[in-house]
């Protein structure tokens, strides 16, 4: 069966059909807007991030209910990266009429279980047709203490620049999806990335963190962004990077390219003050997270990166940029 045969108000109420009641939504999807209840003291963080067929995603290498958790995860990610708990979240998407209702179900799915998974409630969205690709635009919203909230500008000379788990998985992944491989570690991590909400928010409740991103762009431009804003400099030892078994044997000659500035892990890329290393390792590690150390916040601007022999390295690519 095809879209054009359920209709947009099919669609819609097939999608509202899956959604559970929360106490926070006063109003959810069926009105013009939706009304939510604050917690009260919180302020409300809100992100967007739009996945369009053909930039974002191919059909041909993702099943639909990847696609889903992924739309979903990417916005979770962001919220993380804020301290912010994830709250509710605005679905919109652009469909051909022709895509198979099976695609369409299968993304839902996908979509709340994700949802489900990490307690956030879908509150409204649009909905229309697309005369070229699928295109998912979602917006989530989250909340947290103004005095808790973390933000890419509070890095500080002297902080050590820490990850959660490893980087370089998912651009590997892509690669090898290109190649015709299809499952494996690192397809999962491309195509099925899990958004560290826990670490984030426990971070920042901890009052841990000076500064934090999560990795979608790649460590070096992310880390980039930390210091632009935070007006400082950085010095990334290459040795320290965290990558996995699977990403080693991926690897043909540099095993730092794809590390630096593959992107897409959507791990945590935080700054801390050096005596709280100890108790942020302890911390991930009650979450089942590899913690790890890979610099330390420079004065400056420049962030410069050495080799385990001491070289400084050049990458030829600094990270992913829609226009560049
Ligand atoms: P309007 O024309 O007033 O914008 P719509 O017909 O677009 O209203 O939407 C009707 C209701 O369905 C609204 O509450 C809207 O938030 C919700 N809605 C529309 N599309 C989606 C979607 N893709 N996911 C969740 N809710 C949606
Ligand atoms: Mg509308």
């Amino acid at each position: 069966m095809k879209l054009q045969e359920l209709g947009e108000f099919g669609l819609i109420d097939r999608i509202a059909r899956q959604v559970h009641n929360s106490p926070a939504v006063v109003l959810g999807i069926g009105d013009d807007a939706a009304a939510l209840l604050p917690t009260p003291g919180t302020l409300t963080l809100i992100t967007s991030d739009m996945l369009l067929e053909g930039v974002h995603f191919d059909l041909s290498f993702c099943d639909p209910q990847s696609l889903g958790r992924k739309s979903l995860s990417v916005n979770l990610s962001d919220l993380a990266a804020m301290g912010a708990r994830p709250r509710q979240f605005l679905l919109s998407i652009a469909l051909p009429k022709t895509i198979s209702l099976e695609v369409v179900d299968g993304f839902l799915t996908g979509i709340m279980e994700q949802a489900e998974r990490f307690g956030v409630t879908l509150v409204g969205g649009d909905t229309c047709a697309s005369l070229g690709g699928l295109a998912i635009s979602i917006t989530a919203l989250g909340e947290q203490l103004p005095e808790l909230v973390v933000k890419r500008s509070g890095a500080a000379v002297g902080d050590l620049v820490c990850l959660t788990g490893t980087v370089g998985d998912a651009a590997a992944g892509l690669n090898e999806l290109r190649k015709g491989v299809r499952q494996g570690f690192l397809v999962t991590r491309q195509l099925d990335p899990q958004p560290r909400v826990a670490a984030g928010v426990a971070l920042a409740e901890a009052g841990l963190v000076h500064a934090m991103i999560d990795v979608s762009d790649g460590v070096l431009g992310d880390l980039t962004h930390i210091c632009e804003l935070s007006g400082v400099g950085a010095r990334l030892e290459l040795s320290g990077l965290p990558l996995s078994d699977e990403y080693r044997d991926s690897c043909t000659a540099d095993p730092y390219a794809l590390a630096l500035t593959g992107g897409e892990d959507y791990e945590l890329l935080f700054c801390i003050a050096r005596e709280k290393s100890l108790e942020v390792e302890a911390l991930l590690k009650t979450l089942g997270l590899r913690f790890s150390i890979i610099g330390e916040i420079t004065e400056g601007s420049a962030v410069q990166m050495v080799m385990p022999e001491g070289d400084v390295y050049q990458p030829e690519q600094r990270g992913f940029d829609h226009f560049g």
